[in-house]
């Protein structure tokens, strides 16, 4: 295991930037999900980590090696890919330890290391199996096998459960949690499964366009998004949106207002436009906002389509001025994705009895404490939470994409 450094990795084909000027600092046996939309750069960075891309600029450091020029074999590093290569005339002893064949390995040692991966993977009794009479979740155990006994520095996995249907590829989440545990070693797994990412990360690098956005914990990602970007990537259903503006007392937006000490808001000035940021399970009837320790005034709206998903209700409504962006999801806006969606329309999570109908007028009342305010025209995240600004500032927490970090640094 070891320590894995990108500094000012970029990669440049003819006109596309695939990866601009990445910095990441991975520790020592830590567990990185690599997310963003497709075409973002993941697999670019992958490859330049593992020696199968030269990059444009930049160093690669994997422990105190510099690495960038090293061919991949010298590199320490071990890759499972999404597309499970076995050799289909070999059995699963002999595609577990082809590469310790091909260096000349003693027999010994061979058995050995073949042992003790199969143990791991939970594959013992199948040594003699051909590819062709195993499932794809045994298959790719064997592929995560066959890496385990190069014993790597770092572990390269891109998308390697993406193949498997749903219910083998959450059986095999947690076996790489176990996994990870089990070895002790740097893994950075690429994934676009946000189940995934959350449940298995020590932190969750965000990249949109290229470009790290945010790399933190899931759960500092999903409450401290750094910006609209993050904010709407990361959750599902998305967070909603609202456009607004800055007045002398908070931020008003054409269907409400939400009051907060503006003066302590660094950055912005009255009459600036403010995104208002809200993610779903923060939207309350106020008839139970007796729930929400610091509700919004009430906001008039209408109720649309129900959803009903068994554990909860999603309820589309519609907010009364019809001007707003809102309800998350992505857009191409020239080659960065962007954060928009349909006008005047706001998502509410719901306790599955909840008495509620389509085309009702209610009143819903927003929760403070989980309001984000985002500006409109950089993106970045203002506030999290505007029922305390002095304490709720970003920062506090949250590490942005290029800024110092003392835990990590
Ligand atoms: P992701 O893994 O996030 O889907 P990739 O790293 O595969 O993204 O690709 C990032 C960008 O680089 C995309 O625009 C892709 O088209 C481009 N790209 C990747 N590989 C090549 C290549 N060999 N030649 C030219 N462009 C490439």
């Amino acid at each position: 295991m070891a320590q894995l450094t990108l500094e000012h990795v970029t990669k440049q084909y003819e006109d596309v930037t695939a990866v601009d000027d990445m910095n990441l600092d991975i520790r020592d046996g830590e567990f990185v999900c690599l997310v963003g939309p497709s075409g973002c750069g993941k697999s670019t960075t992958m490859e330049t980590i593992a020696g199968l891309t030269k990059p444009t600029e930049g160093t690669i450091r994997i422990g105190d090696r510099d690495v960038t020029k090293l061919p991949p074999k010298d590199r320490g590093v071990a890759m499972v890919f999404q597309n499970i290569a076995l050799f289909p005339h070999m059995d699963v002893y002999d595609n577990i330890s082809f590469g310790l064949r091909l260096r000349d390995f003693d027999t010994d040692e061979i058995d050995r290391r073949v042992n003790r991966a199969t143990e791991i993977v939970q594959l013992e009794g199948m040594l003699d199996r051909m590819p062709d009479e195993m499932s794809g979740g045994q298959r790719q155990r064997v592929a995560i096998a066959r890496a385990i006994v190069r014993n790597p520095d770092v572990f390269l996995m891109d998308e390697p459960l993406a193949n498997l249907d749903a219910k083998l590829r959450v059986h095999m989440r947690t076996e790489l949690q176990r996994l990870h545990k089990e070895l002790d070693t740097t893994i950075i797994y690429v994934t676009h499964d946000q189940a995934e990412a959350m449940t298995m990360s020590d932190r969750i690098a965000v990249i949109n366009a290229g470009e790290l956005q945010q790399i933190d914990p899931p759960l500092v990602c999903y409450n401290q998004p750094a910006n609209l970007f993050v904010a709407g990537f990361i959750g599902s259903p998305s967070m909603n949106f609202v456009e607004g503006e800055l007045t002398d007392s908070g931020v008003r937006t054409s269907s409400f207002h939400v009051d907060c000490d503006v003066s302590a808001i660094d950055g912005v000035s009255v009459g600036d436009p403010i995104t208002v940021g809200v993610r779903p399970e923060d939207v309350h009837l106020a008839d139970r906002g007796q729930d929400v320790t610091a509700p919004t005034q009430p906001i008039p709206v209408d109720t649309d389509v129900l959803e009903p998903m068994g554990n909860e209700v999603f309820v589309y409504l519609k907010l009364e001025s019809g001007s707003d962006r809102t309800m998350a999801e992505t857009e191409i806006d020239g080659d960065k994705e962007v954060v928009a969606g349909p006008q005047g329309q706001l998502l509410m999570s719901l306790e599955p009895d909840t008495d509620i109908e389509e085309d009702q007028q209610v009143e819903v009342v927003l929760d403070r404490t989980s309001i984000h305010l985002f500006d409109s025209q950089t993106g970045n995240a203002l506030v999290h939470g505007v029922e305390h600004l002095g304490n709720a500032r970003v920062g506090d927490e949250a590490t942005h994409a290029g800024a110092e970090s003392d835990s990590y640094t």
